[in-house]
Formats: C-alpha cells, sequence, structure tokens
C-alpha cells in the first residue's frame, strides 16, 4: 500500500466568543492546514496542523504549508504501512519543521489504523481508558471575570483549569489567582500560564505572593534558562510547554531538572509517533504531562485523545482540545467534543472520524 494522492486545505477557524487573549497575542481565528492521504487502496487518511498564529512559537501556517509542498512529491509512491520509515524519509527531503511533518505523520497513522481495522491508540501500544479528562484555560481577564468563567467550568465537570497570565502589571495577574482560589477553594487543580510573558522577578513575585495557594506554574518565562534561575526560590511546581520544541530540548529540560511536568504539544513535537517516544521517557522518569496542541480541529483532537489514551493515568494531568472555543466539527457525527468536562475516544477504526469535504476549508494543492 503506498502513498497516491496528497491533497491540501485551508481553512479558517472563528473564535467562538472571541477574541481569545494570552500574555503575547489577541486571536481571532485559527488558520488551519489540513491534509487529505490517499493510498493506491483507495484508503484516506487526515492529517492537520494548526499553529495558534504566527506569534506563539517559531511554527506558522504559511511555514507548514510551505514545508509540505516542499515535501510532498517526494512522499508519493512512499509505502504507507512503514511510518518509522518514511519519518525518516522525510527528514531526507526537508531539514526541521516537525510541525508539518507531524500533519503526515497523522494522516498515515489514519490510514494505517483503517487498513488493519483497528484505531489509533491501539497502533500506538493500547488505550488505558475511554474517556479522559480535559482541563479549561481561561484567557488574560480581570479578577471577577475569570472567578466566575472557573467557577462555571469547575461546575460543569472540570478537574483542572489553567489560568492565563502575564503581559502586563503582576498585581492584576496576583489578585486573579487569589481570586480564583476564593472562588473555587481546594475543588480544583489550578495552573497558571504566562506563555513565556514574564520576567524572572515577576514571576518570583507572583510564585512568593500566592505561596499559600497550590498551583503549577507554566511556562513562567521566556527561556529554559530564565526559568532555572527562579526554579530553587519560587514556591510552586513548574511546567514547561513552550520551550520544548523537540525530543532533544525534552531530553535537555530532563537533564537539566528545570521543570516538574510537560505540557506536550502534539504537532510541535511531530506527530503521534514522535509523542509516544516522548510518553515512554516520561514514564522512564515519572513525569506528568498533558496531551494537547496549539489548536485545531476534529483531526488534531482526535489525535490528542488517541496519545492521551495510551499514556498511564497516573502521569497524564489532562487532554486539551480547541474544541470549545470552535464553532463546527469536520465530523458532525462522530466529531471530538467535551462532555462534563471530559473527551470520550472515538470508535471507528484510525482517528475515528470522518471528516465532511464541504466542512474542510478550501483545496489548496493536489500531488499525485
Ligand atoms: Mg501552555
Amino acid at each position: 500500500m503506498r502513498i497516491s494522492e496528497i491533497h491540501v486545505y485551508q481553512k479558517d477557524l472563528p473564535v467562538v466568543d472571541g477574541p481569545y487573549t494570552m500574555s503575547t497575542m489577541t486571536l481571532h481565528s485559527i488558520d488551519t492546514t489540513i491534509i487529505r492521504l490517499v493510498s493506491d487502496s483507495g484508503l484516506v487518511g487526515w492529517g492537520e496542523v494548526a499553529p495558534i498564529g504566527p506569534l506563539y512559537q517559531p511554527q506558522h501556517a504559511l511555514g507548514a504549508r510551505a514545508a509540505l509542498a516542499q515535501m510532498a512529491q517526494g512522499l508519493i509512491g512512499q509505502s504507507c504501512l512503514t511510518p518509522l520509515l518514511l519519518r525518516r524519509h522525510m527528514d531526507g527531503l526537508l531539514n526541521g519543521h516537525n510541525y508539518a511533518k507531524a500533519a503526515i505523520d497523522i494522516a498515515i497513522m489514519d490510514l494505517l489504523g483503517k487498513h488493519y481495522k483497528v484505531r489509533v491508540c491501539d497502533l500506538l501500544g493500547g488505550a488505558e481508558r475511554e474517556r479522559l479528562p480535559g482541563y479549561f484555560a481561561t484567557g488574560i481577564g480581570e479578577p471577577d471575570e475569570i472567578a466566575r468563567l472557573v467557577r462555571d467550568k469547575v461546575d460543569q465537570g472540570y478537574g483542572r483549569i489553567q489560568i492565563k497570565a502575564g503581559g502586563r502589571d503582576v498585581a492584576i495577574d496576583i489578585a486573579v489567582v487569589r481570586k480564583v482560589r476564593e472562588v473555587v477553594g481546594d475543588r480544583v487543580q489550578l495552573v497558571v500560564d504566562t506563555n513565556r510573558g514574564m520576567t524572572a522577578a515577576d514571576a518570583m513575585r507572583l510564585s512568593l505572593a500566592c505561596r499559600e495557594i497550590p498551583f503549577a506554574f507554566e511556562q513562567p518565562c521566556n527561556t529554559m534558562e530564565e526559568v532555572a534561575s527562579i526554579r530553587a526560590q519560587i514556591a510552586h511546581p513548574i511546567i514547561l510547554d513552550e520551550n520544548l520544541e523537540n525530543l532533544s530540548e525534552v531530553l535537555r529540560a530532563i537533564s537539566m531538572r528545570v521543570c516538574d511536568g510537560f505540557g506536550l504539544k502534539l504537532t510541535r513535537m511531530g506527530g503521534l509517533n514522535a509523542m509516544a517516544t516522548i510518553r515512554d521517557i516520561c514514564a522512564a522518569r515519572s513525569i506528568p504531562h498533558t496531551c494537547e496542541d496549539s489548536w485545531g480541529g476534529d483531526i488534531i483532537a482526535a489525535s490528542v485523545v488517541h496519545i492521551g489514551a495510551t499514556v498511564e493515568p497516573r502521569l497524564l494531568e489532562a487532554i486539551w482540545t480547541a474544541g470549545i472555543y470552535i464553532e463546527e466539527n469536520y465530523d458532525p457525527e462522530n466529531g471530538i467534543n467535551v462532555d462534563q468536562g471530559h473527551f470520550a475516544l472515538p470508535d471507528g477504526p484510525g482517528l475515528g472520524i470522518n471528516p465532511e469535504e464541504s466542512r474542510i476549508g478550501t483545496r489548496l494543492a493536489s500531488y499525485a
């Protein structure tokens, strides 16, 4: 079974009740790139990559499409049955650009699952459970507004809430954390995520001002070195997210002992198979982590749920998908939606979703 066609689509996903705000950007919609990969046996595999704007990380939507254009013709005729060899072949066509390669990796795993009539989670080693906890991420906001939102989400069933902070006077962030704690108490696990948006001094100020409030502090500063500089002085465990650009950076973070957990973004890491490798490294060192991605629609959401289901429950902090911020599903029947703060693993073979062509935007390019 070989790759016979690759089709590339583009779609804008407007942010529901937007814009969504983080320390470094304001987001009105997401530019997502969807891949339809067709085998010579007629099976279809779906892939997707959706960097959250051009500022969150070095990855961006136009970069993903340029990288896919660079590789696509060289992928025609390659075997669909050997994802490891396909990954090495992609590395021989283009240096870096893990996020674009992730879209192909996801598509090939979807196709492989359909070929063998098994789910992607089974190809990745097997699902620990069928229903997975999600977390909710607030945007940047004022104390009363964020506390009200968090209380609503906890009432809806979320067991973990991430509060966005940074990019403004740290005194407001301190007030937000205190107000949230006052309103929800210890009913929920709290995370404070600045998305690299604080200086080391401000991050220390926030942590020490809230030392009696348990929370995990996610990506408080821009670089691993800045995070390392405050590590011994603050009152909270640290999660790294944006600094984990690839497997080598994951290993660097472990060797620097700079954090207590990871926020793992599926496409940034290079796709499902790369995530499985990092999952196993995390298991070897008992490192808790999330399974998530920057944004994206049903294809990325399904992929995140499949890899998350294979993580030991004691190490899976939670799943995150962009679903609640995006209006529509590519697959109206089997699309991935949150239910009482949890995600159900899809039933069908492969990713278990069947995107409708009318819902995946504009076809930009085809290769055969
Ligand atoms: Mg984060």
